[in-house]
């Protein structure tokens, strides 16, 4: 799933690319992407494309003036932005073929395809005069990379949980997902099961530091980075994350892996754990 650097990035490439750029043609080829009907999607279409900018991992694009619409999307598990220098066939989009959700045309013949694959089809885009029309946006948190150490502990204290959960909780701190928390606690030499309530205000602050480091350094390696190399470049800054049996880059342990009902989470258990494996959720609930 993208999180905040991969969005941050696909959001700096439409500032460089689209803004400026007109509409000429919006089309909607699955139709349980747009969650929205009003305003419609013929709104959309010779609005110059303003801003692009995001809310966690939201993307937000900016059509038209202060008035405008904002086209809002959630990439989801399996969603992506393709950029396209230009499109082939002027032919419009077949409904409900392949996996493209939806084609954004401008006038330089240039534009994007936003994409799902697989057939679990969560990509969600909204079209809306306010992004906190968007519950999932006007429900989020303070962006993880725009709190300071003091408002990262009283946002992680107002919540009693594991670190895992709550770091990639989006009410907690917006933008931080599955993988980059592996990271961050990989940093913070952090067990994903602690408790955050119980955390030291040491604890605290290297666990803060850990998510600037990751996230920051994530970003700077995503922005510049065309779209279609951004999955590629995610994988290969990865500690711990998605790395299962691999050696460890910090201590050479082997990385484990604990697997939950539709995700799993990987870790160090020598840099993490004190050396032990942490019970695999799915097993222990089968023995049980
Ligand atoms: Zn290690």
């Amino acid at each position: 799933m993208p999180e905040l650097p991969e969005v941050e990035a696909l959001a700096a490439y439409l500032r460089e690319r689209a803004v400026g750029r007109t509409v000429q043609r919006f089309e909607v080829s699955s139709f349980s992407a747009l969650k929205t009907y009003d305003p419609p999607a013929s709104a959309v279409a010779g609005l110059v494309v303003t801003a692009a900018g995001r809310h966690g991992k939201f993307l937000d694009l900016t059509l038209g003036g202060s008035d405008g619409l904002h086209l809002v999307v959630h990439l989801a598990r399996a969603g992506w932005l393709h950029y396209r220098e230009s499109f082939k066939s002027p032919a419009p989009l077949k409904p409900g073929s392949g996996p493209i959700a939806i084609r954004v045309r401008l006038d330089d013949e240039s534009g994007f395809d936003l994409t799902e694959a697989g057939t679990q089809k969560s990509l969600a885009a909204y079209l809306v005069r306010d992004p906190a029309e968007v519950p999932g946006v006007s429900r989020l948190g303070p962006d993880a990379l725009e709190v300071d150490r003091d408002q990262f502990a009283e946002r992680l204290r107002s919540r009693r949980g594991q670190a895992k959960g709550v770091l990639t909780d989006q009410e907690v701190l917006a933008g931080i997902g599955n993988a980059y928390s592996d990271e961050i606690l990989h940093v913070a030499r952090m067990s994903p099961f602690a408790l955050t309530h119980k955390l030291t205000d040491e604890q605290i602050t290297t666990l803060f530091e850990a998510m600037r480091q990751v996230e920051t350094d994530a970003v700077t390696r995503s922005v510049g980075q065309k779209a279609a190399e951004l999955k590629g470049e995610k994988r290969a800054g990865m500690r711990v994350h998605a790395r299962t049996g691999l050696p460890c880059p910090v201590c050479g342990d082997t990385v484990r892996e604990v697997s939950f009902a539709d995700k799993s989470l990987q870790y160090c258990p020598t840099c993490q754990t004190g050396g032990k494996p942490l019970a695999d959720r799915r097993l222990s609930k089968l023995i049980r």
